[in-house]
C-alpha cells in the first residue's frame, strides 16, 4: 500500500530530538523554530514527560470513557489554575478541529441557533464543522459549504454587529491570533468590543486557542492580553508536546447533558498524563515568562533587516513577512543553516519554537539570517 499523498514534504526524516534540536536519519542537527508546528512545547523528548508517560504505560495506557479516570479531573483542575479559568469545565477531544468542532456544537445547543460568525483569513482545522468556518475555499469540499457561516474582515466591529443583531446566530469563533493566515491579531479594542455586542446579543464567544494558546503568546491564551473572557476556549497543539490531545473549555452557564458530546479516545490515560506533564514543565521551568522575554529577543534582534518588510505577532508566535527578493529564505536557512522554520502563504516565515526557546539558540538564527540577508 501506498501513502496517500496529500503532504508536502521536505527532504528531511528526523529520527532523534531534544530540547529544540532534531537529528535527521543521516545524523545531520537541525535548529527546529518551527516546533512542529507550534506542538512542542516544552522542548522534544523533556526528561519529566518522557518519565511520566513511560511510567503511565506501564501502569494503564487507556481505557475508555465509560470509567471514572481522575487524571482527567486532576488535568482539568490544573489547567484552570494555570489559565485562570478555574470556574469553568473541561471536555477533551483529540485535536483542535475536533474541539472546535465540539465547541461550535455546544454554542449551537445552548442557544437553539445554527448560523456561526467567522473571520477573512481564518484557520479552524479540517474537519466538516471546522473547515466551513475556515476562510479558504480550496480545502472546503461542496459538502461542507453551508449557508450557516458567514464571514466577515478581522477588526471590524461595524461588520460583526450588523450581522449577529438580527438575532440568528450561536457562535462567532475567532483565533487568539491568526498562525495560518500569516500571524494577524485581533486588536486588543476590537476584542472588548466583540465580547460586549456579544453579550448583547446573547452569541456565544468561542476563542480558538489551538495555536496561540498553552503560553505560547506569553499569556497562557492570548486573548488574556485584551482582559477580556471567552464562553468557550478551545486548545490542542501544545497541550500534551505532541500526544494527541484537544481540549474544550466551557463556561459554567452551559449545561452538561448526558450524550450531548462523546469520543472513544479523548482523555485517555496517556494523553492526560501528557497534558499534566507540560504543565508542570511551563511551570516548573517558568516557560511562559521565557516565551514572552525570547519573543522580545527574536523580534528586537531582528529588527531592521532589510529583508523584512514587518514583523508581527506576541511571544513566541512571530510572523516576519519578507520582501519579494527573500521568499526563497526559508529554504536557505533550513537547507544552507539547517534551521526549521515554520511558513504561511507566501514570504511570511513563522517562528513557532519551544517555549524553552534560549538566546543562544536565538543567536544562531539571528547569524545566520543575517548572513542569509546581506
Ligand atoms: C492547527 C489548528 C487547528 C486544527 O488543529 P488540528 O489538531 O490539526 O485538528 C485549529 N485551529 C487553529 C487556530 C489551528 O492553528
Amino acid at each position: 500500500m501506498n501513502l496517500f499523498n496529500v503532504y508536502q514534504l521536505w527532504p528531511i526524516e528526523p529520527v532523534k530530538a531534544k530540547g529544540c534540536s532534531i537529528w535527521s536519519k543521516e545524523g545531520k542537527e537541525y535548529i527546529d523554530l518551527y516546533g512542529g508546528h507550534a506542538v512542542i512545547s516544552i522542548g522534544h523528548c523533556h526528561p519529566t514527560y518522557c518519565k511520566m508517560m513511560k511510567d503511565q504505560l506501564d501502569k494503564l495506557g487507556f481505557y475508555s470513557n465509560a470509567v471514572q479516570n481522575s487524571l482527567q479531573s486532576d488535568l482539568a483542575k490544573k489547567l484552570g489554575e494555570v489559565s485562570g479559568y478555574t470556574d469553568y469545565s473541561l471536555f477533551l477531544c483529540n485535536s483542535g478541529a475536533e474541539a472546535n468542532e465540539n465547541a461550535m456544537k455546544l454554542a449551537s445547543f445552548h442557544t437553539g441557533k445554527a448560523k456561526i460568525l467567522a473571520f477573512g483569513k481564518a484557520f479552524h482545522g479540517r474537519t466538516s464543522g471546522a473547515v466551513a468556518v475556515t476562510d479558504n475555499p480550496k480545502i472546503q469540499a461542496p459538502f461542507n459549504k453551508t449557508d450557516n457561516i458567514t464571514f466577515v474582515p478581522l477588526n471590524d466591529i461595524n461588520a460583526v454587529t450588523k450581522e449577529i443583531q438580527g438575532g440568528e446566530y450561536a457562535a462567532v469563533i475567532i483565533e487568539g491570533i491568526q498562525g495560518v493566515s500569516g500571524i494577524h491579531e485581533p486588536e486588543s479594542d476590537f476584542l472588548k468590543l466583540l465580547r460586549k455586542v456579544c453579550d448583547k446579543y446573547g452569541v456565544i464567544l468561542i476563542l480558538d486557542e489551538v495555536q496561540s494558546g498553552y503560553g505560547r503568546t506569553g499569556k497562557f491564551f492570548a486573548h488574556q492580553y485584551a482582559g477580556i473572557k471567552a464562553d468557550i476556549i478551545t486548545t490542542a497543539k501544545g497541550m500534551a508536546n505532541g500526544f494527541p490531545i484537544g481540549g474544550v473549555i466551557i463556561s459554567p452557564k452551559f449545561e452538561a447533558i448526558y450524550g450531548m458530546l462523546g469520543t472513544t479516545f479523548g482523555g485517555n490515560h496517556l494523553a492526560c498524563t501528557a497534558a499534566i506533564a507540560v504543565l508542570k514543565v511551563i511551570e516548573d521551568e517558568n516557560l511562559i515568562e521565557n516565551a514572552k522575554v525570547m519573543g522580545e529577543y527574536f523580534t528586537s534582534k531582528l529588527k531592521g533587516n532589510k529583508a523584512i518588510k514587518e514583523i508581527r505577532g506576541r511571544g513566541l508566535m512571530i510572523g516576519i513577512e519578507l520582501y519579494e527578493e527573500f521568499y526563497d529564505l526559508r529554504d536557505k536557512l533550513l537547507f544552507e543553516k539547517n534551521i526549521f522554520t515554520g511558513g504561511a502563504g507566501k514570504g511570511v516565515i513563522r517562528l513557532l519554537p519551544p517555549l524553552c526557546v534560549d538566546k543562544v539558540i536565538a543567536d544562531k538564527f539571528i547569524t545566520a539570517f543575517n548572513e542569509l540577508t546581506l
